[in-house]
């Protein structure tokens, strides 16, 4: 991970662009990553989630060049990609992009400008560096990032008045259905609207939402996000079997219940639980998690609203709980790194974040533990797990913006 300020990643971006293009860039933008603090696996089943957009993120600088091509420079990767914009739209233009054939990275702008294509937006041909620092496969959303900086840039440079949500719904539209990875909206929802020192409630199904300040610094607490060093593995399958184990629960419970739930989101724990001993053990337990999951969620909420910093923390303990022993999507190595997290003085609550199996944990940390934090429960969990983990000490930012430079 690039560890430079903003300031120097900006004229690094700058100077690049110089050298490659014989100009100056006339937009950058930027859109960040993101760490959710509490609502796992519930974006998909229309509940709610409380990300942070996180100040590690996807800058691109770009111009108009007059032509009907992009051209793009990534310097994490030290490569270049070109293609046409087609004159097609429809699903034609999904098509009339092809992913390239050398390099992976290229995909996420291909697919968003794909995409943008598809649903009739005006694309004009343009010149662009791109330089991240959202740590990649980490569970942050390195490429919600990408995919929201990318709609943020050509919205600016044709002028096409997208609004921050229907950014979002292009940036999953373009993972959904060009990358092929089914994720919800939340990743995208976060890096597009995002706001500094606060947490977004959002209503996944409703896509209402509503900014919850943390007030962090004030309450010199931070978050602090670790990767546990476990790469993340079986990701497209488990959480496919998640989705369908999801799914028949509220087949089954529609049928028991004699009418019919669109989600989990349409029955509440205390109705749940006096079916759950009908469902299959599995099930059940992958609908509790869901169902009590957003129930967190509200309650993280209050609490947050009345200062209630102690019970926040549990809920965050109660998440890693339910994620681990009935949505069963941790893994050895993370549950260690939470238990060693959540016995630390000064660690508020810590659970498992994104979609799971390695990655990353989020804490909330006093500020002056932060260094023992550092000192001890890394050295601690290197010890046991024989892995490296790396720790990111985050603050909240705001979404997707241009830069003014
Ligand atoms: P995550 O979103 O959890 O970070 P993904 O596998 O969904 O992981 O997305 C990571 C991919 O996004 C990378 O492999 C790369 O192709 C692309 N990507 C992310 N950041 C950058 C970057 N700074 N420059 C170029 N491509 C990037
Ligand atoms: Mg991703």
């Amino acid at each position: 991970m690039t560890t430079a300020t903003k300031d120097a990643r900006l004229s690094q971006i700058a100077d690049t662009f110089q050298k490659r293009y014989g100009k100056a860039p006339s937009v950058t933008v930027r859109a960040p990553g993101r760490v959710n603090l509490i609502g796992e696996h519930t974006d998909y089943n229309e509940g709610f989630v409380f990300p942070v957009a996180i100040d590690r993120e996807m800058i691109i600088a770009a111009t108009a060049n007059g032509s009907d091509r992009i051209n793009v420079y990534s310097l994490d990767y030290d490569a270049c990609d070109a293609f046409v914009i087609p004159t097609s739209t429809g699903d034609d233009a999904m098509s009339a992009i092809a992913k390239s054939e050398k390099h992976a990275w290229a995909d996420y702008l291909r697919a968003v400008i794909a995409t943008l294509r598809k649903r009739g937006y005006k694309v004009s041909g343009f010149d662009a560096v791109l330089l991240g620092n959202v740590p990649q496969g980490a569970g942050l959303s390195s490429s919600a990032a990408y995919e929201v900086a990318v709609v943020t840039l050509v919205n600016n440079l044709d002028n096409l008045g997208i609004s921050a949500k229907d950014a979002a719904l292009i940036a999953q539209q373009a993972e959904n259905k060009y990358i092929g990875v089914q994720c919800g909206i939340m990743d995208q929802f976060i890096s597009a609207l995002g706001k500094e020192d606060s947490a977004l409630l959002v209503d996944c199904r409703s896509l209402d939402f509503r900014a919850v300040p943390l007030n962090l610094a004030w309450r010199d607490y931070a978050i602090v996000i670790t990767h546990s060093g476990v790469q993340r593995g079986l990701v497209t399958s488990e959480y496919n079997a998640r989705r369908a184990e999801c799914n028949e629960g509220i087949q089954a419970l529609s049928s028991m219940l004699g009418r019919k739930l669109n989600s989990l989101r349409d029955i509440d724990l205390a109705e749940f639980e006096k079916q759950a001993s009908k469902l299959s053990d599995k099930v059940a337990r992958r609908c509790r998690h869901v169902i009590s999951e957003n129930k967190r969620v509200l309650d993280a909420v209050a609490a947050l609203e009345s200062a209630d910093l102690v019970e926040f923390g549990q809920l965050l303990n109660a998440s890693h709980c339910s994620l681990r022993d009935d949505f069963e999507v941790s893994c050895p190595e993370i549950d260690q790194l939470v238990e060693l997290s959540q016995q630390h003085d000064g660690v508020l609550g810590a659970r498992i974040t994104g979609g799971g199996f390695g990655g990353c944990t989020v804490a909330v940390v006093a500020n002056k533990a932060i260094d023992s934090f550092k000192d001890e429960v890394i050295p601690a969990y290197e010890k046991l797990s024989g892995k490296h983990a790396e720790v990111y000490i985050c603050v909240a930012t705001d979404g997707a913006q241009v830069l003014e430079l």
